[in-house]
């Protein structure tokens, strides 16, 4: 975990401290399939099942530090996967969303945040390209699957003074975008080159 830290995010720029201390402390080896526990730590993207993945450390370390969290925020993810992301979230925020649309997948992430003991992490499966209009609004949404557009819904279920990240493209590659949303003002931001699983649903791709 120290080593993952150490050689793989901060000589590449991630600075935020909390950021940094949320992922030296969340077991990673924990959210991955046995046949993969021993790679946790490499610095690649590693299988979950049902052709889904965990992200690269870096990835989630870059995402999570776009959404500039400082400990009290209501907080939607959409593609829960193995759950990490959603732990790292839970070290960050005040309580935490996640939505996945497959059921065996959900399990494996509610296992494996039991185990860890990550108690403000709600999930539920679902199409999450629709949000979670019974919780909503929420401070920060950050999608973790490759969308064409940011949904229009979840930009509809930002607060007034809120964060949303998404990675946007084509299926096949996509940059992240930032959305900072100021009552009614949207200024968006792209960041860094990414590949994401696609995010099939009503707002991604048809399935
Ligand atoms: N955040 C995850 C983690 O920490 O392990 C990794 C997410 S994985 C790259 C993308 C996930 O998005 C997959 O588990 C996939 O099933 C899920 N997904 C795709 N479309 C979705 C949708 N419409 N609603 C909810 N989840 C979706």
């Amino acid at each position: 975990m120290e080593k993952m830290v150490n050689h793989q995010l901060i000589p590449r720029g991630i600075k935020d401290e909390r950021v940094i201390d949320a992922m030296s402390k969340v077991p990673r080896h924990l959210f991955v399939p046995e046949k993969v526990r021993d790679r946790a730590y490499d610095d690649c993207a590693l299988p979950i099942g049902f052709g889904q993945t965990i992200s690269q450390p870096y990835m989630v370390a870059v995402m999570t530090e776009l959404l500039e969290l400082k400990g009290t925020e209501k907080v939607l993810e959409i593609g829960t996967g193995s759950g990490y992301q959603a732990a790292v979230l839970g070290e960050l925020a005040g309580k935490v969303y996640s939505i996945e649309r497959i059921p065996e997948l959900t399990a494996f992430a509610r296992a494996n945040l039991d185990t860890t003991g990550y108690r403000n992490v709600e999930l539920k499966t679902f199409d999450g390209s629709v949000g979670w209009t019974d919780e909503a609004p929420f401070d920060r949404i950050i999608v973790t699957a490759a969308t064409p557009e940011f949904p229009q819904p979840l930009i509809d279920q930002m607060s007034d003074d809120s964060i949303g990240i998404a990675p946007v493209g084509t299926r096949f590659s996509q940059m992240l975008l930032r959305i900072r949303k100021d009552k009614d003002k949207l200024t968006e931001s792209r960041f860094t080159p990414c590949v994401f699983v696609p995010l099939l649903g009503k707002y991604g791709w048809e399935e």
